[in-house]
């Protein structure tokens, strides 16, 4: 999580658009890139825009220069990154034509050799559109993956967080995304504990993760961030409270996990290899439904080298992670 903390702060963007001077710091087989620096949006409780200032997207040309730069290194998974990855190319001016958006650049990046997933982290579920879900769909290089922060599913909280969209929108984004792409993995991130939230209005959201049943999901309590709006308000939930809101999302989502990773037995999955551990003799990796540092894993007893991607059949579960044998090597 710090790594992709790390990714999205002003210096290392700026350090990315200087061709030939990107220095990649993983020892993996994954990269992030980031695509536009600073956020239009005005989230109440988020201090991003005072920090970074309005967005400044970075051309398709230099994404490109460096993502063929990379791909040549051996990277075969590319992670899309930026503070609203969805608001991508607004800002950018092209002579009079069409400004970018992201679903064209994620079509442009999929052309490159070597890169074979394209994962996309932070859309705000304000922009997302038709033609970027088409793109997670139709486009094979794309994980049918998205990481959509929610962060509130009340109306009167959305409206107060400014995060100018509704509970019914969120609702309707969900189902176009899962019918458009049935085995989508949603990750999500909420917010608890917000000025005000009542019983009524956490429950709510409570009931909402219940139903929607996303596949991977972060819960954050609310605190004031200085130079916010939400920073005005009186923090009127206490702290026990916002870690016992915390604690019963966290307690069902793991039933949710659990209960979905029963679900991924006997069923095969392309793994992408991030490590092999000697000492222990097996192999760490992920399926298209798993951004590293923040979501599952699956565990191979046997010996496959990093960066290669293979055909896993599942024969257990646990919470946060399966276990697999191999049932067919994929060397890419
Ligand atoms: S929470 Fe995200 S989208 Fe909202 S202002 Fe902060 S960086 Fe922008």
């Amino acid at each position: 999580f710090r790594s992709i903390l790390t990714h999205l702060g002003g210096t290392e963007a700026a350090h990315y658009a200087r061709p030939g001077r990107r220095l990649l710091d993983t020892k993996n087989y994954y990269s992030y890139l980031k695509i536009a620096e600073g956020c239009d949006n005005e989230c109440s409780f988020c201090a991003i825009p005072n920090m970074r200032g309005l967005q400044k997207s970075r051309s398709i040309d230099s994404l490109l220069e460096e993502t063929e730069r990379i791909a040549a290194k051996g990277i075969k998974e590319l992670i899309l990154i930026s503070q609203d990855l969805t608001m991508y190319g607004w800002d950018l001016k092209s002579n009079g034509k069409k400004a970018p958006r992201i679903h064209n650049l994620i079509r442009e990046l999929s052309l490159t050799d070597g890169i074979e997933w394209i994962r996309i982290m932070y859309a705000h579920p304000a922009h997302i559109t038709n033609d970027l879900s088409a793109t997670i769909s139709e486009q094979s290089k794309v994980c049918n993956y998205l990481d959509m922060p929610v962060q509130h599913i009340n109306d009167r909280i959305l409206k107060s967080m400014q995060r100018s969209t509704s509970s019914a929108k969120i609702r309707r984004i969900i189902s176009d995304l899962r019918q458009n792409t049935p085995d989508i993995a949603l990750r999500t991130s909420i917010i608890v504990g917000y000025p005000n939230e009542s019983e009524e209005e956490f429950q709510e959201l409570y009931d909402f993760v219940e139903e929607i049943r996303f596949d991977r999901l972060g819960v954050f309590t609310y605190s004031h961030e200085e130079t916010t709006s939400a920073g005005l308000m009186e923090d009127t939930v206490s702290k026990e409270l916002k870690l016992e809101r915390m604690d019963k999302i966290m307690l069902l989502q793991q039933e949710i996990s659990e209960q979905k990773n029963k679900e991924m037995i006997n069923e095969v999955y392309t793994v992408l290899i991030d490590e092999y551990k000697a000492d222990s003799g097996i192999s760490i990796g992920r399926t298209y439904k798993d951004a590293p540092e923040v979501d599952n894993i699956v565990v191979l007893k046997e010996k496959v080298e990093a960066g290669i991607f293979v055909d896993v059949k599942i024969i257990s579960s646990a919470v946060y992670e399966v276990t697999g044998e191999l049932s067919n090597y994929r060397p890419s």
